[in-house]
């Protein structure tokens, strides 16, 4: 298990990070989130074991992170780590033997990993030369070259195509079924929706929101009535308990909760709808609002 205890990270005077704690159990895929500056490639980098945590521990497993661990860690960095001059081949074997794999274990895994990625024709090109989408994958292809124990994965999607995003995100969904530690960071809450159980959202390197993905969105109850068809704007927007009405390809009528649905419900007996459909907020609007309301604090 990968435990974050009450962390705390100045720059000279400025405090990055904010007692923050967080556990990342075997199999679970985490999210660290936060706005821009808030914290999270401070917090990686503790995790790694490049900076030490001015207060508090991180510890694996109960042992500290040093350079005798780092062999179990793989990260994608939001930073290029490629040695671009090497060519594909080089650089893994580069990576696979400072991450302790024997020669053979690093080219049965990479051929396994290029064939899986359909870029087996690049094993012998310099990296340079690569597109941005493939020497993305080049660089997930090195972090997770010796399945790592803990593997973090910082905007991991970007720069891929939405065929390429799907291989990812089976290949993600592989190692945490195999039991590898995933932390999961990104700006699209629509990704973190779809693999994280759990997350911490930063705002100045303190939490203002964590903890069980399921549980925040029942506590939150806020939800999104989406509705098709002719009926009286003016009629909904009345209603106690709707927040407001937005259109798109549908009305997006933000209501209070639950309660309100069949309020709305009623004033819609009588009009010609083709669609209603009530949905709960996503994760990408909780955090808009959690992270405005801890601004105004
Ligand atoms: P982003 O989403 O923009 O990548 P982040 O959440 O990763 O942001 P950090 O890079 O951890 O944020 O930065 C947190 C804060 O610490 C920022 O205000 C940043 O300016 C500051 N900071 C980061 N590195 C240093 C450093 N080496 N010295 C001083 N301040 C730093």
């Amino acid at each position: 298990m990968l435990k974050v205890e009450h962390v705390t990270k100045y720059y000279g005077e400025f405090k990055a990070v904010d007692d923050l704690s967080f556990t990342v159990k075997e199999g679970e895929i985490f999210g660290l989130l936060g706005v821009n500056g808030a914290g999270k490639t401070t917090t990686f980098r503790m995790i790694m074991g490049l900076l030490e945590p001015t207060e508090g521990k991180i510890t694996l497993d109960n042992k500290k992170i040093d350079y005798s661990v780092t062999d179990k860690i793989g990260f994608l960095t939001e930073e290029r780590s490629l040695l671009t001059k090497l060519t594909v081949y080089d650089q893994c074997v580069f990576y696979g033997t400072l991450k302790g794999m024997s020669k053979k274990q690093i080219e049965e895994r990479l051929d396994t990993l290029l064939e899986k990625f359909s870029i087996t024709e690049y094993k012998h090109k310099k990296i340079k030369e690569l597109s941005k989408g493939n020497q993305q994958k080049i660089q997930f292809i090195t972090a997770i070259l010796n399945e790592p124990k803990l593997l973090i994965l910082d905007e991991p999607f970007s720069g891929l195509d939405p065929f390429n995003i799907e291989l990812f995100k089976k290949e993600i969904l592989d190692l945490s079924k195999k039991g590898s530690m995933i932390i999961f960071s990104s700006h699209r809450m629509e990704h973190v929706e779809l693999f994280c159980k759990k997350i911490v959202v930063l705002l100045h390197g303190k939490s203002v929101l964590a903890g069980d993905l399921k549980d925040i969105k029942e506590e939150y109850q806020k939800k999104n009535i989406l509705i098709q068809g002719d009926f009286s704007l003016d009629e909904i927007k009345k209603v106690k308990g709707v927040i407001n009405v937005t259109q798109g390809q549908d009305y997006i009528v933000k209501i209070e909760n639950g309660d309100v649905v069949p309020e709305v419900f009623k004033k819609l007996r009588d009009a010609n709808i083709t669609k209603f459909v009530v949905e709960e907020a996503s994760l990408n609007e909780i955090f808009i609002e959690k992270v405005g309301e801890a601004y105004e604090k």
